[in-house]
């Protein structure tokens, strides 16, 4: 699949791995990991500290799927409204999956200090501005829900927009509780780490065709017929689960990037905040380290990679243009754009664990807008999974 086209940022910024291997012999191993993203790395990042030998292999340059084309914007908000998940799946559920990103921003957060690793983590505030009437309405339910169940969440009028942010909005909810980072260079910090501390193999170009389970083993074949066999297999393919999984769980839809050139710092807004908005199509918005802004969002309801490409232009300057009503003093001008692939399910919640037509597999399928924080908690559930640890309440099973 066409996962991205255009300069992401991040890859630009960072450069290829060095450590590049290619499978081309017969291997066996205790857990076989499929896709080198931030979710396959956070996997390994678990099982390695429980000591158990990992293997990772990809079918492209390890980490240079969707990771690459994120704005890695940490948020424990999901795509969608806390009450509206609650009609959906109900309080108990709704509830626990929004405390669960919560939380996972914090396990990121320790994973990066225990590791040591230098990866742009920073801690920022986030910004849901209501783009219109409807939004406004919209935020105030959603306050009053998030405050009921505990969740951190303020309420900003108009007038508190404007004093603090000088946005002319009708209101927004703020919270103190998100970060961001680059996703990328965390990627391959924590596959570096674990290559030398932890005996992790990470094989690039490895593209694995078919897989087949006995009583106690599983066997993954790569296109060039070499065999790895493993205990357990953990797919974590990103939006390319198709020929890992025998069922669609998702639909896939279209986003685009652009990165301006670094800013004076004075031509920020206030703390940095990450912002997005009600309105639909929305755009997302953060800073990056050397003072960039990094603006996504006019998302498309399909994955066609030409009809995608061919509109890159035309959602640059929308996305100009909504980010300079938000900012008409600013002085943005682009550096670079992307446009990437990214899935949705009917929930807004992802797919993690076992599959009845799937032996001695796990699936970390972290698909919506909170991919990375999903991530986190799929890699975390995994590692216990495997571990034999209670893993009963699990509210992303496939059969929810
Ligand atoms: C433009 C954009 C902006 C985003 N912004 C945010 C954001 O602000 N916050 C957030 O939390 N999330 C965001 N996301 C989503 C987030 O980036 C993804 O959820 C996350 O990167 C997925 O990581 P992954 O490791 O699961 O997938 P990937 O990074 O795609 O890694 C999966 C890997 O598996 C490999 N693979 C697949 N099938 C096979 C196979 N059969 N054999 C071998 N290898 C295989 C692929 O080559 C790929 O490298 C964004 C996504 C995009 C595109």
């Amino acid at each position: 699949m066409d996962l991205k086209s255009g300069l992401p940022f991040w890859l630009i910024k960072n450069g290829l791995s060095e450590n590049y291997k290619r499978l081309e012999k017969d291997i066996e191993t205790e857990v076989l990991i499929i896709g080198s993203g931030i979710t396959g790395a956070l996997v390994a990042h678990f099982l390695c500290e429980n000591n158990v030998k990992c293997v990772i292999v990809d079918r492209r340059m390890e980490s240079t799927g969707s990771t690459t084309a994120s704005t890695a914007q940490l948020q424990y908000e999901i795509d969608i409204f806390l009450y509206d998940l609650i009609e959906k799946v109900g309080e108990k559920e709704a509830v626990k999956a929004y405390k669960m990103c919560l939380e996972s921003i914090s396990t990121l957060e320790k994973i990066i200090k225990k590791l040591k690793i230098k990866v742009d983590f920073q801690r920022v505030p986030s910004l849901y501005i209501a783009s219109d009437a409807k939004g406004k309405k919209d935020l105030e339910l959603e306050f009053e829900t998030r405050k009921k169940h505990g969740l951190p969440v303020e309420y900003l009028s108009e007038k508190e927009l404007v004093s603090k942010y000088d946005i002319k909005r009708k209101a927004a909810l703020y919270n103190n509780e998100s970060a961001q980072v680059d996703t990328y260079k965390l990627c391959q910090a924590i596959l570096d780490y674990h290559r030398e501390h932890s005996g992790l193999d990470v094989y690039s170009h490895t593209d694995i065709k078919k897989i087949k389970s006995t009583k106690d083993s599983i066997t993954a074949t790569t296109d060039k017929k070499i065999s790895i066999k493993a205990k357990k297999i953990v797919a974590a393919p990103g939006f390319e689960s198709e020929t890992l999984l025998d069922e669609k769980v998702m639909q896939l839809h279209s986003t685009y990037v652009l990165v301006s050139q670094p800013m004076h710092p004075d031509d920020l807004w206030n703390e940095k905040c990450l912002i997005w908005e009600t309105a639909r199509p929305y755009i997302y918005i953060r800073t990056t380290v050397d003072n960039r802004i990094m603006v996504g969002g006019f998302d498309e309801p399909f994955q066609n990679p030409k009809k995608r490409d061919a509109l890159m232009d035309k959602k640059n300057e929308d996305i100009l243009k909504r980010f300079k009503e938000f900012f008409p003093k600013s002085k943005i001008e682009m550096d670079f754009y992307w446009c990437g692939t990214f899935g949705e399910t009917k929930d807004g919640l992802p797919f993690i664990g076992e599959h009845k037509k799937h032996p001695n597999m796990y699936f970390a399928l972290g698909y919506g807008g909170n991919g990375i924080t999903f991530s986190v908690i799929a890699a975390e559930m995994i590692k216990d999974m495997y571990l034999g640890k209670n893993t009963d309440e699990n509210i992303f099973r496939f059969d929810r």
